[in-house]
């Protein structure tokens, strides 16, 4: 019969599995990771769970939930290769898998900088619970540390360090903190909410070398010639995604593996999804690669639907959520392509919008402390509908209709 093997179990490759059920798919199921925890939430590793350590309420879904659907759940297990001739795929303790449909959920790992020092004890990466156990124990040991990218994690992490007092300090190469994901006024309050919290924040500085004593971190020393005492580093630069196993058996590949609107890789019956994969978007209509909760739960489910024959191309509205201190972050939609923004709400009292638009059409927006406004967005943009400047300075019950 029918075999669907999912390579992955993170957000992606565990709701992949579930859905396939839901959607009526009556092969075997087989879910493999290479990780031995039950999948589990992920953005909580960089938030709560350092500060109140408990993985068990981390699960995505209890084990029964594998076993009530007939879902073979194998952790601690190894994907090396796949064959698309004969259909099967090779496991690192050798053991083979037919399968009929595959799914590659494989995620990203950490980039980690070509710099002397990476290899030293205290320099860490967050990608996953292995990690975020490292960093846990490590912790009570700290007192100095320096994170390195203003990007989402790294700016959790410098958040969640001050929350278990150590002195933090966080160096970006560009000229703003998350530069790559919101408006540059919204990057402007985090950076000046974050200092005032107590976080000190370079911008426009290099990292150059990290050094050591006896094995151990011991100071990080900048381009523009600054130091920092560091008894842990963090590396936040980025991840790439995982596309070994689709690049050797062949699948196109370009900044993770290549998808169309159904899931589907460049090879038939083979599928990509989440954190490592790009493909057209649909709302700005160029290849991107996206790291989100949203797109990998809803490329999993539609994935499901890929398989079981639907023909609707994949068109969810991007969102991304972050917690900083006292900051919730919210956005929906994308902003690459934005050229003008409107404002609404106030920054002085940490709660406040930025619409972005591309001409007319409203393309993304960012909040900080305004949920409600995020989920009107969110509505806005599933609807293709564009408020006016007028729309947003009437308020949120205005919007509120015109999203209805
Ligand atoms: P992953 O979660 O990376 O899962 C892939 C799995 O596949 C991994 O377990 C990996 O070990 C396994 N694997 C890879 N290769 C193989 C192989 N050959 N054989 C077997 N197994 C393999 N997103 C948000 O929207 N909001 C947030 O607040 C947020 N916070 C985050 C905080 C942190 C610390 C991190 C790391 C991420 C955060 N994200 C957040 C991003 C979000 O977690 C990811 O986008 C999401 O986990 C992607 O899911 P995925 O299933 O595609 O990949």
């Amino acid at each position: 019969g029918d075999r669907c093997i999912i390579v992955g179990a993170g957000h992606a490759g565990s709701q992949a599995a579930v859905s396939l059920r839901q959607e009526g798919y009556a092969g075997d199921i087989v879910l493999i990771n290479d990780e031995t925890d039950l999948p589990y939430h992920k953005p909580p590793l960089s938030k709560s769970y350092l500060k109140s350590p408990d993985s068990g309420g981390l699960v995505l879904r209890p084990e029964a939930v594998y076993r009530d659907n007939a879902i073979e759940l194998m952790l601690g297990a190894r994907v090396e290769k796949i064959r698309l001739d004969d259909r099967r795929l090779v496991l690192a303790d050798g053991q083979e898998l037919d399968w009929t449909h595959l799914i590659l959920a494989t995620g990203a790992r950490a980039r980690i900088p070509d710099l002397p020092g990476v290899d030293l004890d205290g320099v860490v990466t967050l990608r996953n619970m292995d990690d975020a156990r490292r960093i846990r124990e490590m912790m009570p040991e700290v007192l100095n540390v320096v994170i390195v990218g203003g990007g989402f994690i790294g700016m959790e992490m410098a958040h969640s360090c001050l929350a278990m007092r150590k002195v933090t300090t966080l160096i970006e190469a560009g000229p703003r903190v998350l530069a790559r994901s919101v408006a540059p006024m919204v990057s402007a309050h985090v950076e000046k909410r974050s200092r005032a919290a107590g976080i000190d924040i370079f911008t426009g500085v290099q990292l150059a070398v990290i050094e050591g004593e006896g094995g151990r971190v011991k100071a990080v020393a900048t381009a523009d010639g600054r130091k920092f005492e560091a008894d842990m580093v963090v590396l936040g630069i980025g991840a790439v995604p995982n596309v070994e196993l689709a690049a050797e058996a062949g699948l196109l590949v370009d900044n993770g593996v290549v998808v169309d609107g159904h899931m589907r890789s460049s090879a038939p019956h083979v599928y990509a999804i989440g954190d490592c994969v790009s493909y057209d978007h649909h709302q700005v209509g160029r290849r991107v690669r996206l790291e989100s909760v949203q797109n990998a739960t809803d490329q999993a489910k539609h994935v499901a639907r890929s398989i079981l024959g639907r023909s609707d191309a994949y068109a969810e509205v991007a969102w991304f959520w972050s917690d900083q201190g006292d900051m919730k972050l919210q956005t929906a939609g994308l902003s690459l392509d934005a050229n003008h923004c409107v404002v609404s709400g106030n920054p002085e009292e940490n709660a406040f919008s930025v619409f972005h638009f591309q001409g007319a059409r409203l393309v993304a927006v960012d909040s900080i402390n305004k949920p409600s406004d995020h989920m009107i967005a969110r509505r806005l943009l599933a609807a293709g509908l564009s408020p006016s400047e007028a729309d947003i300075a009437a308020g949120q019950q205005h919007l509120k209709q015109l999203a209805s």
